[in-house]
């Protein structure tokens, strides 16, 4: 594809990358910042010249997917992503956060003491579910070449999930028995 151009099909997610889900933004410019940013803090970007903002989280998923005739690794950023996660990046960081599973009870003691190790153990317990729920899905996708030269990902925007049964990662989520 030509820089600019897009192309819609049909695919199937063949895998997601289970090591990065999100990144942290200023809530106001939406300015990319630190993963370690505190939720209050100063943003020094020109249009918030230093004033004290929060911070969140967006999206930032990487598929592997496949049409019939390739396999190609798309990057899918917060809008795309919220129609197959049916949430907020904040939304399913937190989830996490509040669903250790059974199994990992020695990580979220872990967690209250080391908090930032603790944090990624616990979000990658529900990434590794919505990986698996997610693979195999088939969905009807925008793929659009990156704008900027050096992002080395086709952007998949527009996603509609084509299965009638189709149900967002969160719901899914929610049915789990974390007891
Ligand atoms: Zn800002």
């Amino acid at each position: 594809m030509q820089s600019n151009e897009s192309t819609r099909l049909v695919c199937s997610i063949l895998a997601m990358d289970q090591s990065c889900f999100s990144y942290k933004v200023c809530r106001f410019c939406e300015t990319p910042v630190p993963d370690d940013t505190p939720t209050e803090f100063i943003c020094n970007n020109r249009k918030c010249g230093g004033r004290r903002r929060s911070s969140k989280r967006l999206f930032r998923l990487l598929f592997s997917i496949g049409t019939e005739t390739r396999v190609m690794n798309v990057v899918a950023f917060d809008r795309a992503a919220q129609v197959i996660f049916g949430c907020s990046a904040q939304e399913f960081f937190d989830f996490s956060i509040l669903h250790p599973c059974a199994g990992n009870k020695f990580f979220f003691l872990l967690f209250q003491r080391q908090f930032n190790h603790g944090v990624c153990v616990l979000v990658h317990n529900t990434v590794k579910i919505a990986s698996k729920v997610l693979v195999g899905e088939l969905l009807k996708v925008t793929l659009n070449t990156p704008k900027r030269g050096k992002a080395e990902h086709l952007r998949m925007t527009n996603i509609v999930p084509m299965s009638s049964d189709f149900e967002p990662v969160i719901e899914t989520l929610r049915k789990v028995d974390w007891s």
